[in-house]
């Protein structure tokens, strides 16, 4: 099946065709600006590749609900032209193949899951630490909806005594996102994450936030396999930082071996590189197009 895959992002949408073993033949970017200005680009893209299915994992929030009259739309992104913007009924007015569609993050864990870090998981979580925190959940070999689809980079988290950063997000004062995601670091300490790799008790901080949502995504989701990415996590130190953490935060609760002895190989960087998210868009788009429903 030639499959096309869409993962837009809120200052890129990077688009490819490819198979349904993941192989992608043809791979662009555009720039994300309103949706008058890039999505006739990107129709155009689809149409010319003469796509059977498209998959797009979708910046959001977005309505993942099927039965609701808004499905297919980016609701309340900060992103304020695409507010509301129906991009699933673009795509199928304008292309009219099956669409595939759900979080940028739940179709990362999907692309690792299916060819990456994660393959032959029944259960995992993509966490991405960058502009903000995302989390893909995938449960009992489907990707996590639920009430609107899981904000896992959400969670509260407790704070640090010493840390007296105010936090980032404008609806928690002690959420993860806020207190961790690369525009908090650099608030924090007055410099881009990027600049700060030699600083120690930066990455002690980071990790031990980072290690709190952790835990809770182990005691909560049980998942197979814990993947991190994200710019943020380009600062490698934190993976060792944040696997002692959590095996001190489960203290022994959790009895299994992925957790006891072989961390190194359970929280682990994506396998696919800048890649689970267009790969994953590339599944969202071949279960369509094969009316698969997980
Ligand atoms: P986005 O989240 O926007 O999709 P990224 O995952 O690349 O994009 O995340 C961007 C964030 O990651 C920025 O806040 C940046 O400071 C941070 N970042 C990028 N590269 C690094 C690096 N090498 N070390 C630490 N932080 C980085
Ligand atoms: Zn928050």
């Amino acid at each position: 099946m030639r499959i096309g895959a869409l993962e837009a992002g809120g200052t890129k949408m990077v688009c490819a065709v490819g198979d349904e073993n993941g192989n992608l033949e043809r791979k662009v970017s555009f720039p994300t600006k309103t949706p008058e200005e890039t999505m006739p680009v990107l129709l155009d893209f689809f149409e010319e590749q003469k796509v059977e299915a498209v998959g797009i994992g979708c910046f959001g929030p977005v309505d993942l609900n099927k039965k609701s009259p808004t499905y297919g739309c980016i609701t309340s992104t900060p992103k304020l032209a695409w507010v509301n913007y129906n991009i699933v009924d673009a795509f199928e007015k304008r292309v009219g193949v099956p669409i595939g569609f759900d979080t940028d993050v739940n179709g990362a864990v999907l692309g690792e899951v299916c060819f990456g870090a994660a393959k032959g998981c029944e259960s995992a979580v993509y966490i991405t630490v960058g502009t903000g925190v995302g989390v893909g959940v995938y449960v009992n070999g489907g990707l996590l909806h639920g009430l609107l689809h899981p904000e896992a980079g959400h969670v509260l988290v407790a704070r640090a005594s010493e840390d007296t950063y105010a936090g980032k997000c404008p609806y928690h004062p002690n959420c993860l996102e806020g207190l961790a995601a690369g525009p908090a670091i650099m608030e924090r300490w007055g410099r881009p994450a990027s600049e700060l790799a030699e600083r120690e008790e930066v990455w002690e901080l980071e990790s031990y936030y980072i290690a709190q949502a952790v835990t809770n995504y182990i005691l909560t989701l049980s998942p197979q396999k814990v993947i991190l990415g994200g710019g943020v996590m380009h600062q490698e130190q934190l993976f060792p930082l944040i696997r002692a953490k959590v095996v001190k935060m489960l203290n022994g609760y959790v009895r299994h071996n992925a957790v006891i002895e072989e961390m190194d190989h359970y929280i682990v960087p994506p396998m696919l590189g800048g890649e689970p998210g267009i790969k994953g868009a590339l599944v969202l788009g071949r279960n369509a197009g094969q009316n698969i429903v997980k």
